[in-house]
């Protein structure tokens, strides 16, 4: 796909609304903001489509997956709490967006996607937009074990029941933020993990995300 990557005034003044948006629908984090404010989601839109870019809506990526609705994106960023030099676990990299939204936060960045397709397009895109995180193709299901610990793990696509294994590789203090939940509907989840087997779990909105498929997952 022959990418254009121009951001011009329509889009700019465009992504100023989906801002505003956000706010309205109830995202406080400024931090947050200023990212989805940044990031020109457009660029990962084919050019016919770039009038969609800065809907508050899902689209589809290709291989029956969907770049994430901007106000799902910036509701998970918020509750993972990003600090300059975290260092993020991001699972269901897509055409990484939310990469970019963490890394624009200042975060460390380890993502992975199973999908071949969309891996090999994403590790092409983002580095030409100046972004560069760690990119890995497999199963983010069991974590990145050799690259562990992390101190946040993020997960974009829903599943069964919340993995041990991610738990297991989150520093103490660190946070998991995954929906969890059947095929259609799911509950985001936050982790905070306090002491070596101590957590604090919470129960959020529901939402609906593609599903995660792997060893601790569909
Ligand atoms: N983060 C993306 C959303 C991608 S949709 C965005 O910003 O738009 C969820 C992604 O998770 C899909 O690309 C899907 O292929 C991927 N996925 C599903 N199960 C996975 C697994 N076990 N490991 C890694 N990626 C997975």
């Amino acid at each position: 796909m022959a990418y254009k990557y121009i951001d011009n005034y329509r889009e700019q003044g465009a992504r100023k609304k989906l801002v505003e948006l956000l706010k309205v629908k109830g995202i406080e984090d400024e931090e947050v903001l200023k990212a989805i404010g940044k990031v020109p989601r457009h660029f990962f839109f084919d050019e016919t489509f770039w009038n969609q870019a800065y809907r508050d809506i899902a689209f589809p990526i290709g291989e029956g997956q969907t770049i994430s609705q901007p106000y799902t994106v910036a509701y998970q960023t918020q509750l993972l709490h990003i600090k300059k030099g975290d260092k993020v676990l991001e699972i269901g990299t897509g055409c990484g967006y939310q990469t970019c939204i963490l890394l624009e936060l200042g975060a460390k960045v380890y993502t992975i996607e199973r999908q071949e397709k969309l891996y090999e397009r994403t590790i092409q895109v983002l580095p030409r937009m100046g972004y560069k995180p760690e990119f890995f193709l497999g199963d983010g299901s069991k974590g990145i074990a050799n690259q562990a610990p992390y101190d946040k793990i993020i997960v974009t696509a829903g599943a069964p029941t919340v993995p041990d294994v991610l738990l297991s590789q989150l520093n103490i203090g660190g946070i998991l933020v995954i929906p969890v939940g059947d095929e259609s509907t799911q509950k985001m989840v936050t982790v905070l993990k306090v002491g070596e087997n101590d957590y604090e779990k919470i129960v959020l909105d529901t939402f609906r995300f593609v599903p995660l498929v792997g060893e601790k997952a569909w």
